[in-house]
């Protein structure tokens, strides 16, 4: 079985692209926090080049694409692992791949996947064409040099009470930042025709940074489509980059993370060691007024609420808002979501964005994991991506207007 695998090498050395012909889908149900452990745990072990972390317990997830060395459909593994077949993943990749040139924001394709160029300049023709109402700030530069920008909305006043989304801190989640994309024009739209949103932005501005991590995201349009990292190179590994949402300083190192940089869970050598992550530190820190905090990610279909290093609840009546928030995303296409906080829901997660902007006293901090629950996964075919983002952008609203009610 070796020699499927180093043709699929060449292949990739000689575009310069990996692929995922002959790969196939693993899934993983691991029943304990115990055989959780021991998978993430293989991780660690390059041979077997598992990419991706299992999902929770008692669920199956599928991850990403394997090697066909690992097996034949339907064969058992110990721990509860199990091969089945699956959608060929270089058929979705490629699906991913066709798209238009956008002209104006009206006319820009938002059921499409997009690359960072044409995200980029969606951003600067909204800027350009709402220059009253958004504006771009760059708060930053990633590891390799690429400008860290965040879209803000307002309509006046200085330093006003403020919302932050983000999506695609973890670059292979491509229906996050696509859904980005969209929740940037909603809010133009809303504002533009007094609905939705537009009450919001008469107290409350709103900042949202599209592509989180632009390293790992331009990884995914050109290398590996699986890429989840950031893709900074620290000293005494040949591995590369960092997992942006356990580089925080909430449990830094802790258990929930790991050590070895060749995992997908790599914390890096230091809290905030990551300019992607370190940028909005220092933008939340400086900006001091940030009354709502939502990190967007997929995919699981769940809303989650700190903590993920610590079992000790957090207060507030995250539970409540979670509920109506859930209950209003369900309502659009019947779409199902689980909430709680992260270790009671998925599992221990230590260094993550959201515990550590809820110790900053930022009350309504969540996070999403948006669609599926493991039939497309990363790949999630481009028609989903509105009916995600719209169903996902409910759940948003009533957690913007909790905020502006019951302001801090
Ligand atoms: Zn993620």
């Amino acid at each position: 079985m070796r020699l499927p695998v180093l043709l699929a090498a060449l292949v990739a050395v000689a575009t310069c692209t990996e692929t995922f012909v002959g790969h196939q889908v693993l899934r993983v149900v691991p029943q304990s926090d115990e055989e959780l452990q021991k998978v993430q745990e293989l991780q660690g072990l390059e041979h077997l080049q598992v990419p991706a972390i299992p999902s929770h317990r008692n669920q199956a997830h599928p991850t990403d694409p394997i090697p066909q060395e690992w097996g034949s459909p339907h064969r058992s593994h110990p721990m509860g692992i199990r091969l089945t077949p699956s959608p060929v993943p270089q058929a979705l990749v490629d699906e991913e791949r066709s798209r238009q040139l956008p002209l104006t924001t009206n006319t820009f394709n938002y059921e499409a996947y997009h690359t960072l160029d044409e995200i980029y300049n969606f951003m600067d023709m909204l800027v350009a064409e709402n220059p009253n109402l958004v504006s771009k700030l760059e708060i930053g530069r990633s590891t390799e040099n690429r400008p860290l920008y965040v879209l803000k909305f307002s309509t006046g006043g200085s330093n006003r009470p403020a919302v932050w989304i983000d999506t695609g801190i973890h670059s292979r989640e491509w229906v996050t930042q696509a859904s980005g994309v969209w929740f940037a024009k909603k809010i133009v739209q809303d504002h533009a025709n007094n609905e939705g949103v537009a009450s919001i932005l008469e107290t409350m501005d709103i900042f949202l940074e599209i592509v989180t991590n632009p390293d790992g995201f331009a990884f995914t349009q050109t290398k590996n489509r699986m890429w989840r990292k950031t893709r900074s190179k620290h000293s005494g590994s040949i591995c590369v980059g960092v997992d942006p949402n356990r580089n925080w300083d909430a449990g830094f190192g802790e258990a929930g993370a790991s050590s070895n940089p060749c995992t997908e869970t790599y914390h890096g050598p230091y809290a905030n060691s990551e300019p992607e992550v370190k940028s909005i530190v220092d933008f939340v820190k400086s900006h001091g007024n940030i009354k709502a905090f939502i990190s967007i990610h997929s995919y699981s279909q769940l809303l989650l609420y700190p903590y993920g290093y610590t079992t000790t609840p957090a207060q507030d009546e995250k539970e409540l808002l979670s509920a109506k928030a859930v209950a209003a995303l369900t309502s659009l296409y019947g779409t199902k979501y689980t909430y709680g906080s992260i270790i009671t829901t998925i599992y221990r997660a230590s260094g993550g964005t959201i515990d550590w902007t809820y110790n900053q006293g930022i009350k309504y901090s969540f996070t999403f994991e948006l669609r599926d629950t493991g039939r497309y996964g990363f790949l999630l075919p481009a028609k989903q991506i509105v009916p995600t983002a719209e169903e996902t952008w409910l759940a948003l609203k009533v957690i913007m207007e909790h905020a502006r009610d019951n302001m801090y």
